[in-house]
């Protein structure tokens, strides 16, 4: 079982009556429905939660994290984005969803601004898969449409390192990597574009399909704590013995 925690900044989605409409119980509950899996154990927590949702208990019991944010992205304590941090390089999955470009974790991962372009205004979107042989795309169809989308454009200023596997181009002419992995430390990181919150994207299987790979794609093989040891040789060192004489 691998398991998850979706964690939603959940203030859009719960104050906003025309976002609610779309997610009554929050992005993070229609997310746990439409993973819901036998091999997934799925929790959710949200930035009310008592330590911001990221407590030692839940953060240690949890193999791959879900991030959802939006209008709160400061709010998420330093200290917390520090913890986090630590867990995804000693090899704790972390997938971060639509807005979640510029919440502090994915700019800690990546070092960058995250900055994008944007438009709200319900156009549509085609993505394309261009990795098909990746785990993260498998069952799922080379290209699709999300019917009403927010436009995100590049230049998404990101690492070099990161690999795209999904792009997308919108109505308005604009193209975006919309799904890109990156590797730090022993954590594997995926951020997946699609998932405005006032259109019905998470209720979409193609959507859930991808996020569902991507979760099963960044479990952790194996975890370690990233240190600089000094060590032992494996093999004498004839020469500095030669010295010696
Ligand atoms: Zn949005």
């Amino acid at each position: 079982m691998i398991k998850v925690t979706i964690w939603n900044e959940y203030r859009q989605d719960r104050d906003i009556d025309f976002i609610r409409a779309v997610y009554p119980e929050g992005i993070h509950a229609a997310l746990k429905q439409g993973l819901s899996a036998p091999d997934l154990e799925i929790r959710t927590a949200v930035l009310d939660d008592p330590c911001q949702g990221l407590s030692d208990e839940i953060l240690d019991s949890t193999d791959v994290l879900v991030w959802w944010a939006h209008a709160a992205h400061q709010e998420v304590t330093d200290e917390n984005v520090k913890r986090v941090l630590a867990k995804v390089n000693s090899g704790m999955g972390l997938i971060v969803l639509h807005s979640g470009h510029y919440s502090k974790i994915f700019q800690a991962v990546c070092g960058t601004s995250c900055s994008l372009k944007w438009r709200e205004s319900g156009e549509k979107e085609r993505l394309w898969c261009i990795q098909p042989f990746h785990p993260i795309a498998r069952d799922v169809p080379e290209t699709f449409v999300v019917p009403q989308t927010e436009m995100y454009g590049e230049r998404f200023d990101i690492p070099d390192d990161a690999r795209t596997i999904f792009m997308s181009w919108y109505e308005g002419g604009e193209v975006f990597r919309s799904g890109v992995t990156l590797e730090r430390g022993y954590g594997k990181i995926f951020y997946f574009s699609p998932g405005h919150e006032s259109f019905p994207i998470y209720y979409q299987p193609e959507i859930l399909k991808v996020i569902g790979n991507a979760i099963r794609w960044a479990a952790p093989l194996c975890r370690g704590i990233i240190s600089a040891p000094c060590v032992k040789n494996q093999e004498p060192l004839y020469s500095l013995e030669k010295n010696k004489e």
